[in-house]
This record gives structure tokens, sequence and C-alpha cells, in this order.
């Protein structure tokens, strides 16, 4: 099967790159076909415009949405935006890896979904949710916190995690027809010991083994 994974941190160090780097390998020796996109690595930009077109049909008033269909109809995305949607089209699941950052996802990779989950490509023309375009494909968020699980719970501080996860997994993923595996969640990697962190590398990799058997959470029912 063919699997994308999408990863942003910005230190090769970190525990994110050793999910990231356990999740390449360990798909690959399960004999899948991986292409990955390290926004850090790739310097990826960001923030939307006209520059995510080759050429706009609107000169005086820009609205991204009428563009991502024009180009759609016109091959008009650049080739950076382009070359990402076809990773999209090409996978049969797409996991993101990342840090959680202020309950959703960092800057650069909430970018890369704002430039290249576009209308036309992804969605849009009445292919939304059980009708979307990305209907068939799984998706998974592997992420890590810096709080500790108790404080992820319904009365704990921070609210349970399914819910922080809601408008990710319904609002991007469903949206656009994915099936949404449970995500892989480490808590607090960085507030515990070292034999912790090898234990959930591992987890992560005896899950990913069979993770084309998993069934989709039910997301709506948070
Ligand atoms: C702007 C911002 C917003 C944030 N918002 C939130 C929020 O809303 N909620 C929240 O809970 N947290 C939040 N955080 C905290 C953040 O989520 C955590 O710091 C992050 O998830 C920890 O993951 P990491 O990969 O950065 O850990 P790191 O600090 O990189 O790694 C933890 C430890 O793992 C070690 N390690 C690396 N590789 C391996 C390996 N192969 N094997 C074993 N150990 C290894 C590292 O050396 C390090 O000691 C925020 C942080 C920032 C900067």
């Amino acid at each position: 099967m063919n699997v994308l994974i999408v990863y942003w941190h910005p230190e090769p160090l970190s525990f994110n790159n050793a999910m990231f780097r356990t999740s390449v390998e360990t798909l690959k020796a399960a004999g899948h076909s991986v292409k990955t996109s390290d926004l850090h690595d790739m310097n990826f930009f960001p923030v939307s415009g006209r520059h995510n077109f080759t050429s706009t049909n609107n000169t005086s008033f820009f609205k991204q949405q009428m563009e991502e269909i024009y180009a759609t109809d016109n091959n008009g995305f650049v080739p950076e935006i382009e070359m990402e949607i076809q990773k999209l089209e090409w996978c049969d699941l797409v996991i993101f890896q990342f840090p959680l950052w202020w309950f959703g996802m960092p800057a650069m990779l909430k970018g890369w979904v704002e430039r290249v989950f576009s209308m036309g490509r992804a969605y849009g023309g009445g292919r939304f949710y059980e009708d979307g375009i990305f209907r068939g494909k799984k998706a998974m968020l592997s992420i890590t916190t810096g709080g500790l699980e108790e404080l992820y719970v319904k009365g704990g501080w921070n609210g349970d995690i399914d819910g922080i996860l809601r408008p990710i997994h319904r609002g991007i993923l469903e949206f656009t027809g994915f099936s949404v595996l449970a995500p892989q969640i480490v808590f607090g990697p960085a507030r515990t010991s070292d034999l912790m962190r090898h234990i959930e590398l591992e987890k992560y990799a005896i899950r990913l083994k069979d993770v084309f058997k998993e069934k989709a959470i039910d997301v709506g029912s948070y």
C-alpha cells in the first residue's frame, strides 16, 4: 500500500523525529511504499496567497477557493503545491506526525493543509464527508504532548484529547473523505524516562505493522 507521512518538527534529534523515522522504517520493512513531506527540511512556505498559483483568474480581488477551482481546471498550481496534492492523491494512508502546539497543529503544518487541501482537488462540488474526494483512504494523527495523560481527560485541566483533536479529525480529514484511524499519542515524552520513550517507539512500530487492518474510529460521537 502507499503511505504518505507529513511531518513537522524543527529539531532533528527530537522525539517527534524518532517517531517519524520509526514510521518510515517500519512501513517500508512491511513492504509498503512510503513518501514523506518533512516540512522543516523542505522549508515549506506555509502562507497562502496568489503565489499558490502559476497565474490567477481574478487579478483585482483574490479569493483563494475560486482560484483553487480555476487552478484545478487549468493545471495552475505551482509545482511545490501540485507535488504535495499528488502525494495525497497517491496515498492509501496519510500519517501526520507533529507536536501538539496550542491544542492544534504547528503553523507550518497547518499552512501545508491550508495550501494543499484545495477546493477542486481535495473537496468541493458536493464532495464532502462520506462522498469526499479522498473516500477509501485512511488518515492518522501521530502526536506528542507536553502535558501528561491525566490532564487530557474529561474533567481534567485540558479536557479530553478526542475533543481537542476533533477539529482536525472532522474538519479536515473526514470533511475531505478520509477514514480516521485512532490517533497515536505519546503524552509528555520529555517528562519520562529513556526506557519509556523506547517502549513508546516500539509500541508504535508494532501498531504500524498491521495498520491497514484497523477500522476507522467514530469521530462524530465524541
Ligand atoms: C509553541 C508551543 C505550543 C505548545 N502547546 C502545547 C499544547 O497545547 N499542549 C501540550 O500538551 N503541549 C504543548 N507544547 C509542548 C509540546 O507539545 C511538547 O514539547 C512536544 O510535544 C514534545 O515532543 P518533542 O518531540 O518536542 O520532544 P523532545 O523534547 O524533542 O524529546 C523528548 C525527549 O526524547 C528524547 N529522544 C529523542 N529521540 C529519542 C529516541 N530515539 N529514543 C528515546 N528518546 C529520544 C529527547 O532527547 C528528549 O530528551 C507546546 C510547545 C510549544 C513550543
